[in-house]
């Protein structure tokens, strides 16, 4: 049995009623974010989230980045070193939360309700509601005067849903030395947080033919789309159910009429691996297939791979969701751990060691789609495990067993 650092019961019930008297300021909050669309193509939006979160921050006296990447990507950091004589030995915990959505700026899913017991929207569970878990959290700690015992940093990135290709490197960077990760990510719908996920790749692949008349000089032309057809059948083999590896061919698009030797194919690629061994044997074998040419004289382009590396679990993650779990039974939470096919930037957390944990979002359903929604009450539920988990969090090696 884990001993935790010891809380007193005056701050527990006094973070607690801190929690409880601010929910309807957390819905607020999260109406707000939900409001400004967030998607790929709207950086003004993606901007006016990211500002919200930041006046939070700094209302805790978090110094904030704005780091701006290229392609109107700006994403934000946000620190607060430990205070005083315990400062070198805080722990260092690692927030990490996206604030861009699936939801491009001309989706006709666009407004935040509240039905019974459900708030839906677009990102309220994917991951905005998550967002204002993780700030709900520090404000409770702050609420009892420990917010200073702990140094922290917080990444709040602009591109996750397109695979965090301009935030990817800065979290890899920022994520060095910390004691554990924590990604808000919306929580299964059996209440359960995330304790491994899938490896998730993506390809493109294009097959350049040469046009012709269909009748005339079809002898003259290269057919891509026959071209592509080779290739995606050897594709589509490429899966390996005993091993959790999937691979999709999802899109395809070749053509211009009837009667025209096509001069261009196009298909799109979903890959999710549980292994990293696995990963490195798709992403040969796609551009391997793919570099021959599929019909004599067609070229063909390969972009993408294996962009998210697999979470397997592993004894670091698994120490910190014990911990959590162990704190969650004792306000009478049983609180479940699963693995999941879907990736998400505590991917590379995990991958680089880090005791990560995911799924700390409220507890929802249906990201990506437009019935997505979240149960309400569960922002000051997941606030309160965060919080006071991370507050009887002591390091693994000081751990005592009994
Ligand atoms: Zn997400």
């Amino acid at each position: 049995m884990i001993t935790p650092r010891d809380i007193a019961p005056e701050h527990e019930q006094r973070l607690i009623a801190h929690l409880e008297n601010r929910e309807q300021a957390y819905i607020e909050k999260l109406r707000k974010l939900v409001d400004h669309n967030s998607g790929i193509d709207n950086p003004e939006g993606r901007l006016a989230c990211l500002t919200i979160l930041e006046q939070g921050y700094k209302l805790l006296g978090f110094a904030c980045e704005r780091v701006e990447k290229p392609g109107g990507m700006v994403h934000l950091v946000a620190r607060r070193p430990a205070l005083g004589k315990n400062a070198a030995n805080a722990p260092k915990v690692l927030i990490l939360g996206h604030f861009d959505t699936v939801y491009d700026a001309n989706t006709s899913f666009l407004s935040f309700t509240r039905e019974g017991p459900y708030l839906r929207g677009p990102g309220v569970g994917d991951m905005k509601g998550g967002l204002v878990v993780a700030q709900a959290a520090l404000e409770a700690i702050n609420s009892v005067g420990q917010l200073g015992e702990f140094d922290w940093l917080c990444v709040h990135n602009a591109d996750e849903e397109v695979q965090s290709p301009t935030s990817r490197a800065l979290i890899e960077e920022l994520a060095v030395g910390r004691d554990f990760c924590l990604d808000f990510e919306i929580g299964r719908k059996t209440g359960a947080v995330v304790r491994s996920r899938a490896g998730v790749g993506r390809y493109f692949v294009t097959v350049h033919g040469k046009a012709a008349h269909a009748g005339m000089d079809h002898a003259d032309g290269i057919n891509a789309i026959v071209g592509m057809a080779r290739i995606v059948e050897q594709l589509a083999v490429l899966g390996d159910a005993k091993r959790g590896t999937t691979l999709n061919v999802g899109t395809i698009h070749g053509g211009q009429k009837r009667n025209i030797v096509p001069d261009l194919c196009k298909i799109e690629v979903d890959v999710r691996v549980l292994t990293t061994a696995e990963g490195t044997r798709i992403d040969s074998e796609v551009r391997r297939i793919c570099g021959d040419a599929p019909v004599k004289g067609a070229r063909v382009d390969v972009m993408g791979g294996i962009g998210r590396p697999p979470w397997q679990r592993n004894a670091a993650s698994e120490a910190l969701i014990f911990h959590f779990q162990h704190i969650a039974r004792a306000f009478g939470v049983i609180l479940g751990a699963e693995d999941t096919g879907g990736g998400s930037d505590a991917n590379f957390t995990a991958a680089m060691g880090i005791a990560t944990i995911d799924g700390l979002g409220p507890i929802g359903e249906g990201p990506h789609t437009f019935e997505e929604r979240i149960e309400a009450h569960t922002i000051i539920e997941r606030a309160k495990l965060v919080a006071l988990a991370v507050l009887t969090w002591t390091r693994p090696d000081s751990v005592e067993w009994n």
